[in-house]
């Protein structure tokens, strides 16, 4: 059993979250088709309540901003919702000699197409984010002199990861959810933001739908009018079937491309281990794969399969390379080739389309792989030994050895009702994160004058990400959003309602057509529809020549969404059709981009292995090359630009956008640049938007 007393391990995976209340806030009213609908005012409106939201209301609250909150769920995206083994926050090491912070902007952005100047932002940043987070009382682990304890994760040579455990992001999101409700920032919850409003090229707010007012005539439509909009309404885990998301989360990428809003990167995303949302969508990275469970698949007769064997050549590269799934948990398509750790991943996703489900199971060593050599904690590869050799656990079996290195992780499964010393787990390769959205410039502000982006909605990845930077970079764009804001002048509103009727009437004429329509789009069947497709022609293991036609499918679809309308039975399911326009064209920007880049000459990278007949590079498994399986390797000329979208009403817009390079950091200097900061001019100044 482990030594950890169990009301710590409680405390950390049962994270009760605080009472969020819906404020009561003064409405003025604008009739719209003959319907009064609610109109609010404030300065900065913050839509969505993650880690990112939150970290950015409560750094505006801070600086005297008028802040409101609006979240269609308090805690339900995946700050508050998701994580893995020990969910992983990344910033600057802060121990031993600390870190050199040109060589984590290296290291954040080395996929390629990420802005040079942000991932040197969020490598600067990162310590303000993290010691914020530690004043608000994030309870990091540290060893006795202060110093925050770090691993290993996922694109990090050097070991800069931290974590509170399966929940860190919960936790994040609890202790800024405590400093808003100290700060007294009002929360509207159940409100939903469905239209960017605009006037004179600027934001001016949102239509919203608030479900505590669903049943009125104007099925709780409201205008929000605000100095400045945060988007940080998370990703859009709606967008694929195999999806590792929480339930619910559509994001708003959808909305800010109807909008008009630059996006970029959307080719970039992650895939990797988990069990899946038909159960308990949960990331299985770390030290659940660390501790070297047997990995099997069952096929319709029942029959077991140690399908691994037939990929791998030894019991040890087998196990190895289980085990570096642990710290190389997204699929990385150069990582298929040369026996590597991806290998696992396409051996995973050849079984589920055999129809056979993965499982994972603690309570098995490894089967023999394909020399026939028992599985043995002598027979691994250094790096796996040394791991488990330092964490003193070379205990017997997986389950002994996770609860000796990670027993949260076992509670974790626990609480959501399966047992891990008693079952094991199926799991599949499903979709994550986003690493592509909202085009911001350094300080997270979109093409959209008074409009951020943080979070996962925020296009600021690249093509990929050390695990952890996702949370930081949404903790630092908080920040430097907030400040941004704040010297620009965030009043609360006084925009005159009359001059949006226009805006306003065309959401509440989808609502109300929606509602009278006998026929039109259902709204399970648009998600069937968008959800299949993106995972089955634009998954990690993507056919290329199947890009186009799938582009043509959801380019037609997004036309009937649009025009066509849906027809809707009840009030109740006015938020789904605009969740579901929003990602109808959202599909279908991703489609465009990847299209965009296959025709461009692009090849396998990141999450995404291209597959094509002519493709230069075969993939080796014991048996030799895999037939009829060949992948584009990558053009690494294409890591310097990122390919951005517009939408004008009724197409795309599309530009390859090169990256934005970062001043030579040996030119800056105290006193020349003193002047700058005092004046705000390093709001206006050196950084400008492509
Ligand atoms: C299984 C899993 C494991 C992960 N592990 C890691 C990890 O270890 N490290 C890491 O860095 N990242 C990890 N990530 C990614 C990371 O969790 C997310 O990128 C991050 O939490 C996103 O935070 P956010 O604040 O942008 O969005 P979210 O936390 O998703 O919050 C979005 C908020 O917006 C609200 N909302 C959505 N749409 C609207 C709307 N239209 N109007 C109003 N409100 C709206 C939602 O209700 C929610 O409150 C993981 C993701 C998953 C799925």
């Amino acid at each position: 059993m482990s030594s950890v007393p169990q009301q710590i391990l409680d405390a950390l995976t049962r994270v009760e979250m605080p009472k969020v209340v819906r404020a009561e806030l003064p409405a003025d009213t604008m009739e719209v088709a003959g319907t009064a609908l609610p109109v609010y005012r404030c300065g900065a409106l913050v839509v969505g309540s993650g880690a990112a939201g939150l970290r950015a209301a409560v750094e505006a609250k801070r600086l005297g901003e008028d802040v409101l909150i609006i979240t269609m769920s308090p805690f339900g995206g995946t700050s508050a919702c998701s994580g893995s083994d020990k969910q992983t926050l990344h910033t600057a090491g802060t121990g031993r000699h600390g870190d050199d912070f040109v060589k984590l902007a290296a290291d954040i952005g080395s996929g390629g197409c990420m802005d040079q100047d942000t991932a040197y932002i969020e490598a600067v940043g990162s310590i303000n984010a993290l010691a914020g987070l530690q004043y608000l009382g994030l309870p990091l682990p540290q060893d006795r002199f202060g110093a925050v304890l770090r691993y290993q994760t996922d694109h990090d040579d050097v070991g800069r990861a931290t974590s509170c455990g399966p929940r860190t992001s919960r936790l994040m999101c609890k202790v800024l959810a405590e400093e808003a409700l100290r700060l007294q920032i009002p929360f509207l919850p159940k409100c939903e933001a469905v239209k960017i409003l605009q006037h004179d090229g600027r934001c001016v707010g949102v239509v919203a739908i608030d479900q505590n007012r669903r049943d009125e005539p104007g099925h709780g439509l409201c205008v929000i009018l605000a100095g400045a909009v945060v988007l940080a309404t998370g990703g859009p885990g709606e967008l694929y079937r195999d999806s590792v998301y929480p339930k619910h989360c559509y994001g708003s990428l959808g909305m800010a491309i109807e909008a008009g809003l630059a996006v970029t990167n959307l080719t970039e995303s992650q895939f990797g281990i988990g069990t899946r949302r038909t159960e308990f969508p949960w990331n299985l990275s770390g030290t659940y794969v660390q501790v070297l469970p047997y990995i099997y698949s069952v096929d319709a007769d029942g029959t077991e399969h140690n399908f691994l064997a037939d990929y791998y050549r030894t019991t040890r590269e087998l196990v190895s390379n289980v085990f570096r799934k642990g710290y190389q948990w997204p699929f990385h398509a150069q990582r298929m080739v040369d026996f590597g750790s991806s290998l696992v991943d396409l051996a995973i996703q050849r079984e589920s389309a055999a129809g056979r489900t993965v499982y994972m199971d603690f309570l098995r060593n490894p089967e023999p792989g394909a020399n026939g050599a028992a599985f043995s904690l002598e027979d691994l590869d250094d790096d796996v030994r040394e791991y488990l050799v330092n964490n003193e656990a070379l205990h017997e079996l997986p389950i002994a050895r996770l609860e000796r290195m990670n027993p949260l992780a076992i509670e974790l499964y626990k609480m959501h009702g399966t047992d891990l010393r008693s079952q094991p787990l199926p799991f599949n390769v499903s979709n994550q994160h986003m690493n592509g959205g909202v085009a911001v410039d350094s300080w997270f502000h979109s093409s959209l004058p008074g409009c951020y982006a943080v979070g996962e909605v925020c296009g600021s990845h690249g093509v990929t990400r050390p695990g952890g930077a996702a949370l930081n970079a949404g903790q630092v764009g908080g920040v430097r959003c907030a400040r941004h804001l704040h010297e620009a002048g965030c009043a609360t509103s006084s925009v005159s309602a009359d001059t949006l009727r226009e805006q306003v009437a065309a959401s509440l004429n989808v609502a109300t057509t929606a509602l009278a329509a006998d026929t039109g789009l259902q709204v399970s069947a648009v998600r069937d529809a968008i959800q299949a497709r993106m995972s089955d022609q634009a998954g990690f293991i993507c056919e290329r020549d199947a890009v186009a036609p799938a582009l043509a499918e959801a380019q037609s679809l997004r036309d009937q969404a649009l025009t066509t309308g849906f027809a809707i039975g009840r009030p109740s399911q006015v938020a789904d059709i605009f969740r579901w326009r929003h990602l109808a064209l959202a599909s279908e920007a991703v489609l465009t981009a990847l299209d965009h880049y296959i025709r461009s000459g692009g090849g396998s990278r990141g999450a995404r292995a291209l597959v094509a007949a002519d493709g230069a590079l075969s993939v080796d498994t014991r048996h030799g090359a895999i037939e009829g399986f060949r992948i584009v390797p990558e053009n690494p000329a294409h890591q310097q630009h990122k390919i951005t979208l517009r939408w004008n009403g009724s197409d795309f817009a599309l530009s390859e956008e090169p990256i934005r390079q970062r001043e030579d950091l040996n030119n800056i200097f105290f006193e020349k640049h003193w002047p700058a900061y005092l004046t705000g001019a390093i709001y206006r100044d050196g950084f400008k938007h492509n």
